[in-house]
């Protein structure tokens, strides 16, 4: 089952603007790409720095939008769906970025952080929303006591491990991960690797990891693409390219 899926996505930056504020140059980024994210697998995305993989998690994430293409949650497009299914899409498709520092409120406890999708969308009294919260976290490798710290007392996983628990929290079914690991220590990725494979065996999550480590990719993903100046193209493991 296809649960999230983008059909020939183009999409251009305005790089330079003329004395009145009209566009006259624009960057291509995304050239006719497309791809698919089923149910429980796992998909990866390889590349250089600035190839478009993080403007295409945007625009699966609803935070950019396609100059041209489509997106389709559980075969519906996102941009013509009615407000209620449009709320499904949100809720279970959520994002992992590089740096979970920027991605976390300092003002805000952990409990609050991970907590506030439940708060916004369902009406749950305190005590459940905390139950949900310390079984989210604790889901993740984290200690009930990390729910009353703020971010910057954490370590860089334990960050990671929060933004995680936030996506756990609200059962998504896909979880897009940028870079989710690009800015940890070798041994805190290897954890997290274990972590996301635990998390997908327990809830059946469908993934996409967005990684200039093919390692990274190659021991998380079922299927394999290059991000290459707008481009997607499958990566066979087995023709040597990265290893
Ligand atoms: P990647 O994640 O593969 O490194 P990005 O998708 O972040 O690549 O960026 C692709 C290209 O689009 C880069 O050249 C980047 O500078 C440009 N770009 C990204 N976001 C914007 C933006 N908001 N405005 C203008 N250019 C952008
Ligand atoms: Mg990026």
């Amino acid at each position: 089952m296809i649960i999230l899926e983008c059909k020939n996505i183009y999409k251009s930056y305005p790089i330079k603007k003329n004395f009145f504020g009209k566009v006259i140059r624009e960057l291509p980024v995304l050239k006719g790409v497309s791809l698919k994210i089923e149910k429980g697998k796992s998909v990866g995305i390889l590349g250089d720095s600035g190839s478009g993989k993080t403007t295409l998690a945007k625009i699966l994430l609803d935070l950019e939008k396609p100059d041209r293409g489509d997106v389709l949650y559980k075969g519906v497009s996102i941009y013509d769906m009615k407000k209620e299914k449009y709320k499904v899409f949100r809720l279970n498709v959520q994002a992992v970025f590089q740096n979970p520092y920027n991605s976390l409120n300092p003002r805000m406890k952990v409990i609050d952080i991970v907590a506030e999708g439940l708060k916004i969308n369902f009406k749950l009294d305190r005590e459940i929303i905390r139950k949900r919260v310390l079984e989210s976290v604790r889901r993740c490798g984290l200690p009930a006591s990390v729910i009353d710290l703020y971010p910057h007392q954490l370590s860089g996983g334990q960050r990671q491990r929060v933004a995680i628990a936030r996506a756990i929290v609200l059962k998504s079914e896909v979880i897009i991960a940028d870079e989710p690991t690009s800015a940890l220590d070798v041994s805190v990725q290897s954890q997290m690797i274990n972590l996301f494979l635990e998390l997908q065996e327990i809830f059946l999550i469908s993934y996409l990891f967005i990684s200039h480590n093919p390692a990274v990719v190659d021991a998380l993903c079922d299927s394999v693409y290059e991000m290459n100046e707008g481009k997607l193209r499958d990566v066979a493991f087995s023709d040597n390219k990265f290893f």
